[in-house]
């Protein structure tokens, strides 16, 4: 069933919740509650998926509804956001720590860190000037 949640996991007992600010047939987002910068949001599907590859097509699609819906909503209640970050960790090694798949929706403004060059290529800090 495609709202199976798995119990005992904090990503599944969200969505129900009071951080829920939108949902469809498949997703839901929440704010982060330790936000990178504000507004950073988490769009999740229901099920209990453990990563962005194991979502099924209508599960991508639902979540993709979401992010584009919250991009308007953000940039609606804050002009100075002027862009966005989408990443998903994917296993251990990448820093997933919570085995439900989210994507991270994070807003960005002018000025929220020196030098913005290379965005999420600083996964690798090294690797972010080319
Ligand atoms: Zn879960």
């Amino acid at each position: 069933m495609a709202k199976a949640g798995s119990p005992g996991c904090v990503f599944s007992a969200l969505r129900d919740g009071p951080l829920v600010i939108s949902r469809n047939e498949l997703a839901f987002s929440v704010r982060d509650t330790t936000p990178v910068t504000a507004m950073h949001a988490l769009v999740l599907p229901y099920r209990h998926a453990e990563t962005y590859f194991d979502l099924s097509e209508s599960e991508l699609a639902a979540a993709n509804d979401l992010l584009r819906h919250l991009r308007s909503d953000i940039e609606g209640a804050d002009p100075s956001v002027k862009g966005f970050n989408i990443g998903a960790n994917i296993g251990i090694v990448s820093g997933q720590t919570i085995f439900h798949c989210h994507i991270h929706l994070i807003p960005r403004r002018e000025g929220d860190v020196p030098d913005p060059l290379g965005g999420v290529r600083a996964v690798i800090p090294e690797k972010t000037r080319y």
